[in-house]
């Protein structure tokens, strides 16, 4: 994208949006962003409300949508489980009838669209690390289903607007992503321990802390989703994005702990339902396409997002730092 255009992106007031907008606002381009504020905040956006290049507009994706852009970055879906476990209809609608509308809007415009997908569409999987080809383990009727199927079927829905439209989509299954910006309150695991660390409160450890995560600085993302919506039409994805770096929950307990100086206690809570034992990404494929490779180690990004959370909490609840 070297040319300026105009871009929408639904989900832009939230986490991994709001980086993306700043980059995409930096390379030059016109951003308009569409949130209903769900979990999305106007913090995050704050900074850009001034620039001439940033356009801001308060709509729920479920229901249809007509602008006139040059692309589309389909990010709108709450992505913790406590964020869509809150009203698990209205996240199924937000994944398939979004869906549907930003792929209707897109085949308007013959213009190009980006979906996040995720690792979830994996469910508890059965093969580590997981490859684009793996067809995943998801339960249809459990408490994660609602985000899990939602995002399988809007998959389902980008590769057949694509097969039967040929309309140039770019579908990324995204790993676990962390950074400033995180909400403090959304019951992730980095966010959680690195608050309660920093408050000096007991450290939430569910299960044994045996689980595995891989954590992706939310800069790499963003980089990846750059390079990915650059390629050619001929690589629509699926592409796993991720950082395949390994860690069991027990050990990220330890490091943040430990970077933080703090003197919390581990205290252990059940394993919540459908939990996933291990997540890894094998990402071969976002290598040879993207020409990519994660790059911010895991002790430098728990640093930048331990300084984010140590200003928050300090700020008085008076908003986030910028
Ligand atoms: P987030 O909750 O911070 O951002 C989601 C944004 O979508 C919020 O601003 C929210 O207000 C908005 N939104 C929700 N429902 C909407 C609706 N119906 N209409 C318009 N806006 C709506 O989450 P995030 O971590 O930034 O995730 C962004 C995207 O990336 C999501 O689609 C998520 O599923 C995907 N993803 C994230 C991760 C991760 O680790 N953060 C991993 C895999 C996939
Ligand atoms: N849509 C939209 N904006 C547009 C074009 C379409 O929100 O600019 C929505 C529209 O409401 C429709 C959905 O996208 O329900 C799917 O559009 P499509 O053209 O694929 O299907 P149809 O209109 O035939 O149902
Ligand atoms: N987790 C934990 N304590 C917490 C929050 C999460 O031990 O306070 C665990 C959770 O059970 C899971 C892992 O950390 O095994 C990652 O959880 P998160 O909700 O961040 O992401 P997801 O399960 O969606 O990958």
């Amino acid at each position: 994208m070297s040319i300026s255009k105009q871009i929408l992106v639904t989900g832009g007031a939230g986490f991994i949006g709001s980086h993306l907008i700043e980059r995409l606002i930096a390379d030059g381009h016109d951003v308009l962003c569409v949130d209903n504020f769900y979990t999305g905040t106007k913090p995050n956006i704050r900074h850009l409300i001034d620039n001439l290049q940033f356009e801001l507009i308060r709509h729920d994706v479920t229901f249809p949508l007509y602008v006139e852009v040059d692309s589309i970055f389909n990010l709108a879906c709450p992505a913790s489980p406590i964020h869509y476990q809150r009203d698990p209809v209205q996240t199924t609608k937000t994944s398939v009838h979004g869906a549907i509308n930003m792929l209707g809007l897109a085949k308007r415009l013959k213009c190009r669209i980006f979906q996040a997908s995720t690792s979830e569409v994996y469910g508890d999987p059965k093969i580590n690390p997981q490859t684009e080809d793996y067809w995943g383990n998801v339960n249809p009727n459990g408490p994660r289903s609602c985000y899990d199927e939602g995002k399988r079927c809007a998959e389902t829905l980008f590769f057949d607007y694509h097969r039967q439209t040929g309309l140039d989509i770019k579908v990324a299954r995204i790993f676990n992503t962390y950074g400033p910006r995180m909400h403090p309150n959304d019951g992730r695991v980095v966010s959680n321990f690195i608050v309660q660390a920093l408050k000096g409160e007991p450290i939430t450890l569910f299960g044994d802390g045996s689980q595995t995560r891989s954590f992706c600085y939310v800069s790499d993302l963003v980089e990846a989703i750059i390079r990915f919506m650059n390629t050619g039409p001929d690589c629509p994805g699926p592409l796993n994005l991720g950082n395949p770096v390994e860690i069991t929950i027990g050990e990220l307990a330890d490091r943040i702990v430990k970077m933080t100086g703090s003197r919390s206690k581990i205290a252990y809570h059940p394993l919540p339902q459908d939990d996933p034992v291990q997540r890894r990404p094998d990402i071969s494929r976002a290598r040879a396409a993207l020409d990519w490779e994660p790059t911010v180690t895991l002790e430098q990004g728990l640093e930048k997002t331990i300084a984010y959370f140590d200003t928050l909490l300090s700020d008085s609840g008076t908003g986030r730092p910028e």
